[in-house]
C-alpha cells in the first residue's frame, strides 16, 4: 500500500505495516496481524484490552504508539432510526457521522475532512473552510464506533458513503488507504462495491481514482447542469467546468464498469426549473448513469428553500421520461439537522472528558 500516510499513526497502518513493525523490534511477525484484527475486531481502547499479549509488549506499545480512538460526544436518533454522531478526535476536532437504517442493512455516511475547502454555498461544512485532513485510521474510527453503536441491535454497517464532512478528493492517499483498511478482512471486509466516494468534482483526482483498481462507486455533485448556474453555487466549477467533469466521468465509466451517481439538491426557484431538468437528461444521457434527486433540508446560515415536493417529483418525472434512471433520496432524519455539518456548528463548544 503506497500512501503518504505518516507511519506513526495506529489507527492508520495496514497489518502488513504492523507485522514490519514487530519483527524491527524483535517480536514474531504474527503479533502485527494480531493487533490489527483487536483494534478492528474487538474495538480495544487500551493495549492493556490484549489479554493474549504479555505484559511487556502492551507497556511497549502504550509508550511508542499511544491509541487515541474517537469519543462520543453527542448522539441524536430520529424516528425513522437515523443517528447521528459526533465525534471527538484526538486534538479534540469534532466530525460527524450518521448511521441510515434501509431494508438492506445499514449504510454509514461518513466524514473525511474537518471543515471543507470547496465552499459550495449550499452548505454549512463548508462555512468555516478546511480545517485539518482526517487520517484513514479516523475515517476507519467512524466505521468501527457505528459498529459498536449497531452491535446490541444485532446489526452492522454493510454500506459506506464518503459523503458528510469533507471532499474526499482532496484528501486522496488518506480516503485510498481507508478503502484499502476497511476492505481488509481482518478489519470490516468491505466489499468495494458496497462503497460510494462522493466528489464535487475533482477532475484530476477522478481520473486518478479510475485508475486505482477500485471498483467502488462514484458520485458526483451536480446540483445544476449549466457552468453559469453550477459556478454559482459550487466554486470547483470555475477550475473544472461541466464539460471537462464529464469527460472524466465517462473515463471513469470506462476504467471500472461502474456506473456514475449525479446527486442533485433541488432548491426552489434556484435549480428546479423543468428546463432544466431537460439539460440534466441531456447532459447526463450516453453512458450508464443514476441521478439521485435530494429534497433541500433548510440550513439556518443559508437563505435557500425546499422545492415543493410536486415541482420535485416533476422534475424526476422529466428526467426519468428522457429514458434516465432518476430516484429521489428519502428524507431521513429530517428532525436532527441531517445536513452534513449541521451538528457539528451547532455543538462548536468542547465538552470536558
Ligand atoms: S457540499 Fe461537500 S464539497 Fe461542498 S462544501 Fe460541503 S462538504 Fe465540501
Amino acid at each position: 500500500m503506497s500512501t503518504s500516510v505518516p507511519i506513526d499513526d495506529p489507527l492508520s497502518k495496514a497489518p502488513g505495516e504492523w507485522q514490519q513493525w514487530m519483527t524491527d523490534r524483535g517480536y514474531p511477525a504474527f503479533r502485527g496481524r494480531q493487533l490489527f484484527e483487536w483494534l478492528w475486531r474487538h474495538h480495544i481502547r487500551h493495549y492493556d484490552d490484549i489479554t493474549v499479549w504479555p505484559k511487556d509488549l502492551r507497556r511497549t506499545m502504550a509508550t511508542a504508539m499511544p491509541l487515541n480512538r474517537l469519543e462520543l460526544v453527542k448522539a441524536e436518533a430520529a424516528e425513522d432510526g437515523t443517528t447521528k454522531l459526533l465525534l471527538e478526535l484526538a486534538d479534540r476536532q469534532r466530525v460527524e457521522t450518521v448511521i441510515l437504517p434501509h431494508d438492506y442493512g445499514h449504510s454509514l455516511c461518513i466524514s473525511s475532512q474537518v471543515g471543507c475547502a470547496m465552499g459550495c454555498h449550499f452548505c454549512a461544512s463548508g462555512l468555516k473552510g478546511r480545517i485539518r485532513q482526517l487520517s484513514a485510521g479516523e475515517m476507519l474510527d467512524q466505521v468501527a464506533y457505528a459498529n459498536r453503536w449497531l452491535k446490541p441491535q444485532g446489526a452492522q454497517v454493510t454500506r459506506i458513503d464518503i459523503m458528510g464532512i469533507g471532499e474526499p478528493l482532496d484528501n486522496y492517499p488518506n480516503v485510498i488507504r481507508f478503502l484499502h483498511l476497511v476492505h481488509d478482512p481482518l478489519a470490516m471486509g468491505l466489499g468495494y462495491r458496497h462503497i460510494t466516494v462522493s466528489t464535487s468534482g475533482v477532475v484530476p483526482k477522478i481520473y486518478q481514482l479510475a485508475d486505482e483498481g477500485l471498483p467502488v462507486t462514484l458520485a458526483v455533485s451536480l446540483h445544476a447542469p449549466t457552468d453559469a448556474l453550477r459556478s454559482q453555487l459550487m466554486p470547483v466549477n470555475r477550475a473544472y467546468p461541466i464539460r471537462k467533469l464529464m469527460d472524466a466521468c465517462r473515463y471513469y465509466v470506462e476504467r471500472t464498469g461502474r456506473r456514475i451517481t449525479f446527486e442533485y439538491l433541488l432548491l426552489r426557484g434556484i435549480n428546479d426549473h423543468d428546463e432544466l431538468a431537460v439539460k440534466l437528461a441531456e447532459l447526463v444521457r450516453g453512458f450508464p448513469s443514476h441521478v439521485n434527486l435530494i429534497p433541500w433540508n433548510p440550513v439556518d446560515e443559508h437563505p435557500f428553500l425546499p422545492s415543493p415536493s410536486a415541482q420535485v417529483r416533476r422534475f424526476q418525472h422529466i428526467v426519468q421520461d428522457a429514458g434516465i434512471s432518476c430516484t429521489i433520496r428519502r428524507e431521513l432524519g429530517q428532525e436532527i439537522d441531517a445536513a452534513c455539518g449541521q451538528l457539528r456548528l451547532r455543538e462548536e463548544e468542547p465538552v470536558s472528558p
